[in-house]
């Protein structure tokens, strides 16, 4: 492809063809909106009245687009589509040993749900995490996926309602999604009114690490990390209920003490916004139960 500039009598629309074009672009016009599926940036435009008087379409950077596993994970432009990234998540299950490709499992399944085909192959992953809604159904799953260039942890990216870490003339690049080790289980959760093409009530996404004690050579939690969409301005992270499944094994004592903290880090005032509090606080409880449960049949 080649470099086009298309001036219009409201807005401009710009196709780089470098990330370095792409990055000047930014810099010059810091404002600027990048658009790939336009399914975020259409709606505020035709119904909020939102104005862009430059748009760059990084559909034709190669490094946006790149899909690459490597020896830390898979690297994901952040203009690859939804359709693109289950289609290679798919591709990458069926050939790597089943032990690393939890998370992509979880993201695959996340994204059977996710919209429907029109949008999913035309919205990109990037689209998706810089809008940062509360109810994105991938960024908990990368919350809990941790580890994922300047390299933002995911769990600091998101900072309010629709807010993200990232300056007027920034540009997200790629997420790195780690491979998962043996016995680390990643898992997606959502809950909407209706399964297809809906937007999630409440969703999740988790993450445990298991080990053999030592002593009696029973399962014990080593690391864990869960974040709920749906139950704040932002997704939040359950870090009191993980912290204290550390060193636990998934027992009926340990549950019962999660299913109290996750309440206390997930806290859904009684006037929250978006109301329906007593369902969505049950299933928070019931994510959680429902990931026990998995990592036990996981165990067997
Ligand atoms: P765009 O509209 O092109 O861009 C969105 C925002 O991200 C803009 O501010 C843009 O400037 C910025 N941006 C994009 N790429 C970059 C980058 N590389 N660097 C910096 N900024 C960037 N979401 C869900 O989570 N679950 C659903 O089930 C769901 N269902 C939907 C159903 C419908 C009918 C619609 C219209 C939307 C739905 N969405 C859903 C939301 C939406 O589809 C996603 O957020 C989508 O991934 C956005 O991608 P996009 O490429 O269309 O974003």
């Amino acid at each position: 492809p080649t470099e086009l500039c298309m001036p219009g009598p409201r807005l401009t629309w710009h196709r780089p063809t470098s990330l370095a074009r792409l990055l000047q672009l930014k810099a010059e016009h810091p404002y600027a909106k990048l658009v790939v599926g336009n399914t975020e940036v259409g709606i505020e435009m035709k119904f909020k009245a939102a104005q862009y008087p430059v748009v760059v379409s990084p559909a034709a950077v190669p490094e946006l687009n790149q899909l690459e596993a490597t020896d830390k994970g898979v690297e994901i432009g952040a203009a690859v589509t939804l359709t693109n990234l289950m289609k290679y998540f798919k591709h990458l299950i069926a050939t790597r040993p089943a032990h690393e490709t939890s998370s992509c499992c979880a993201v695959v399944n996340q994204l059977r749900w996710f919209a429907g085909n029109q949008i999913r192959n035309v919205s990109a992953l990037g689209g998706n995490i810089v809008t940062g809604s509360p109810i994105s159904d991938l960024n908990p799953v990368w919350m809990a996926s941790e580890r994922g260039c300047r390299d933002v942890p995911a769990a600091n990216f998101f900072l309010g309602y629709r807010t993200v870490d990232m300056k007027p003339d920034e540009i997200l690049l790629k997420v790195t999604l780690p491979f998962t080790r043996k016995y680390e289980y990643v898992k997606e959760f959502k809950q909407a009114p209706r399964r297809e093409d809906d937007i999630a009530i409440v969703n999740a996404g988790m993450r445990i690490r298991m080990e053999q004690d030592n002593q009696t050579g029973g399962w014990v939690v080593a690391e864990a990390a869960m974040a709920y969409g749906g139950v704040a301005a932002k997704a939040v992270r359950a870090d009191q209920t993980c912290a204290a499944l550390v060193g636990k094994s998934l027992d009926q004592g340990t549950l019962g003490e999660c299913l109290r903290l996750v309440q206390k880090d997930v806290a859904i005032s009684d006037n929250a916004p978006g109301g329906r509090v007593e369902y969505r606080r049950a299933l928070v409880a019931s994510f959680l139960f429902k990931f026990f449960v998995h990592v036990a049949n996981m165990l067997e």
